[in-house]
């Protein structure tokens, strides 16, 4: 298949439900990991075509959702420009309303502070060499995915000698958070749906220990509605034959090795450090930190933050969501306290949570 309307051909979806259908023969319970095949799933209602058999449940993997509050804090701290220097604060989008302790980048922007949404962390370094009397830094949130191009920013300011760019470094890497979920023993999850985008980058080699583990299928799947609906048949099929391996769904774009280019990139910018997750706590080797040849580049290093997060509390369960235990509308506050235009939570905020691909496309 070559176009895009090939993976949304409606009677290969059926053939592909159908497959489905005649292979299930017990209740499983199957997570997607990341926040666009959530989306995908409940946007085409994929999960209404499944047997009743078969149980989806949402992961962590909407990068959004998981920044914790401590780092939204420095974020709004160094945007604020409290330590003295003119600041020109880079953003995706969706970070702006993210709720930090008391406020979001949003309400630091209204007070005055110069925050901008930007779509690469290239286009923050370019302000920066554009503007030299401006401190510019560059909230640098993702997985895998994102990392490289962040990687490459840091690389290209140092072979520049741009010395007023700076990353707040928020990346987070996905199988330790596999292995959390798995290691929780509220944990109902028995096959994995794999990031395909993820897995682009870094392949799918981490995932064969974890697969082995914890006994569990994982497929690298793609998003679209027969990438999906293959993904979840592969991994039906491995419950119902008791095997537990590693398989690629998404072979026109992941190789077991992933981009080797891209990884080496990674791996000689950042280093693995603990990090902690929005509602999932912290979690060994699951974070990136710039090393310490990079450290001019690290925003955390160039300001002096000085403030203290306090995380009141919530009605939030969006933690509880990230981790499969809980579906959207399951929150009492869905949909009457919380809703896009006034979110209490990340997952109700970000284009790729779960709160709001049910908010959006299935309101109860
Ligand atoms: S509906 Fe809102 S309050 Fe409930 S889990 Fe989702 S983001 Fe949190």
């Amino acid at each position: 298949m070559k176009f895009l309307e090939e993976y949304r051909d409606p009677e290969a979806a059926r053939r592909m439900v159908q497959a489905i259908r005649r292979a299930t023969t017990r209740p499983w319970t199957i997570m997607e990991v990341c926040g666009g095949q959530t989306h995908n799933l409940i946007r085409f209602g994929i999960d209404e075509l499944l047997p009743e058999a078969i149980t989806l449940v949402h992961g962590p993997g909407c990068p959004v959702c998981v920044t914790p509050v401590e780092i939204i804090d420095e974020a709004l701290e160094i945007a604020s420009g409290k330590d003295g220097r003119p600041v020109v604060f880079c953003s995706f989008g969706d970070m702006l309303r993210v709720p930090g302790s008391r406020k979001d980048l949003l309400a630091v922007r209204a007070e005055g502070a110069d925050v901008r949404v930007v779509y690469s962390p290239l286009d923050a370094l370019r302000l920066a060499v554009e503007a030299p009397e401006r401190e510019v830094v560059f909230f640098a949130v993702g997985f895998e995915t994102t990392a490289p191009a962040t990687a490459m920013a840091v690389f290209r300011a140092r072979e520049l000698g741009v010395r007023n760019f700076s990353i707040l470094v928020a990346h987070v890497r996905v199988p330790p958070a596999l292995e959390t979920i798995l290691s929780s023993p509220r944990s109902r999850v028995q096959g994995f749906l794999a990031a395909g985008h993820v897995c682009t980058v870094m392949g799918y080699e981490e995932y064969e220990p974890i697969a082995e583990r914890y006994r569990v299928p994982i497929v690298v799947t793609g998003f679209e509605p027969l990438d999906l609906l293959q993904g979840i048949y592969m991994c039906v099929r491995q419950l119902e034959e008791g095997r537990a391996e590693v398989e690629n769904q998404y072979a026109r774009a992941v190789r077991r090795e992933g981009n080797v280019p891209a990884r080496q990139l990674i791996e000689k910018v950042f280093e693995v450090v603990p990090r902690r997750w929005r509602g999932l706590g912290t979690i060994a080797d699951s974070g990136l930190r710039l090393r310490p040849a990079y450290r001019e580049f690290d925003a955390e290093h160039r300001f002096s933050l000085s403030y203290v997060s306090e995380e009141g509390p919530s009605e939030c369960i969006g933690g509880l969501v990230l981790q499969g235990l809980n579906r959207p509308h399951e929150c009492p506050a869905f949909g009457k306290r919380c809703t896009p235009e006034h979110p209490l939570g990340a997952p109700m905020v970000s284009a790729e949570g779960a709160c709001a691909a049910y908010y959006r496309y299935r309101r109860p």
